[in-house]
């Protein structure tokens, strides 16, 4: 394991374990005002790369909420709540977790919300319920978003995306195998351990997971767009040239 990379990459220990944990290696604070912003898109647009490039440049923490539940199943079935085991088994068919207990995994992490480095959430809020809950949560601890980016690819492009992606099972570092190839192998670049492909990622989920953005996200873009906070970014191409819009849309935030 490369533990000199790993001491460089906040950890996420608060957001992706809960409870009393706190992150060994907390995310950096900005130079400027915290950025807090929510991540949209359909799943394999590429929403987690761009959250690890914000948190690289702005230090905004990466809180996503499909990362807790991957984390959740390292966990021993005597350490899972019985909501928890239904969550996951949810998320094994490539359909959305009930909203209560994605809302009880959110609230038990509030602190991660005030983060002093802001944040950007991904997979979070994922239906209409969620973002008036997150909206509720958010005024009551006196925060606002600073803005919701949502990114967009044709559809072809996203199944090339998720059949090419592979995850490191302890970071959750995000890698496609010609996109964004890892530099060694099939091994993860901060922490050395071998990369993993989603299990939701298989074709007969990636269906479920589709059918579910269409039906349950796609109306939170008019949600936010109400809300004067939209801004849409193409998220064709590399990774990087995704970040880059990104930061010329973002660049004016307060
Ligand atoms: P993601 O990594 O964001 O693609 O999430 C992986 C899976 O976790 C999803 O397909 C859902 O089964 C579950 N999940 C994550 N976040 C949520 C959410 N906000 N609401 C419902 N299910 C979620």
């Amino acid at each position: 394991m490369n533990v000199a990379a790993l001491k460089e990459k906040p950890d996420r220990a608060a957001w992706l374990k809960g409870g009393q944990v706190v992150c060994s290696v907390p995310p950096r604070k900005p130079p400027g005002n915290p950025v807090r912003l929510v991540l949209l898109g359909a799943p394999g647009v590429g929403k987690g790369t761009q959250a690890e490039l914000l948190s690289d440049r702005l230090g905004c923490c990466h809180l996503s909420t499909g990362d807790v539940f991957r984390t959740a199943k390292s966990l021993s079935e005597s350490e899972r709540t019985p909501a928890l085991n239904e969550a996951l088994e949810h998320m094994r068919r490539g359909e959305l977790v009930p909203d209560r207990t994605v809302l009880a995994l959110v609230t038990e992490r509030l602190r991660c919300l005030h983060c002093r480095s802001g944040f950007s959430l991904d997979g979070f809020p994922r239906t209409l319920a969620q973002a008036e809950a997150l909206e509720r949560l958010l005024k009551q601890e006196g925060l606002c978003l600073s803005a919701v980016l949502n990114y967009q690819l044709p559809l072809e492009e996203i199944i090339a995306r998720l059949a090419g992606r592979r995850t490191c099972p302890i970071c959750k570092a995000v890698y496609h195998t010609t996109a964004l190839p890892p530099r060694r192998d099939d091994a993860c670049d901060h922490c050395g351990v071998k990369l993993l492909r989603r299990e939701d990622d298989r074709p007969e989920s990636v269906r479920v997971r589709m059918a579910a953005y269409e039906e349950s996200t796609r109306p939170l873009i008019d949600f936010y767009r109400q809300r004067d906070l939209l801004i849409t970014v193409a998220a064709g191409g590399t990774p990087e040239e995704t970040f880059h819009r990104t930061m010329e849309q973002i660049g004016g935030l307060p």
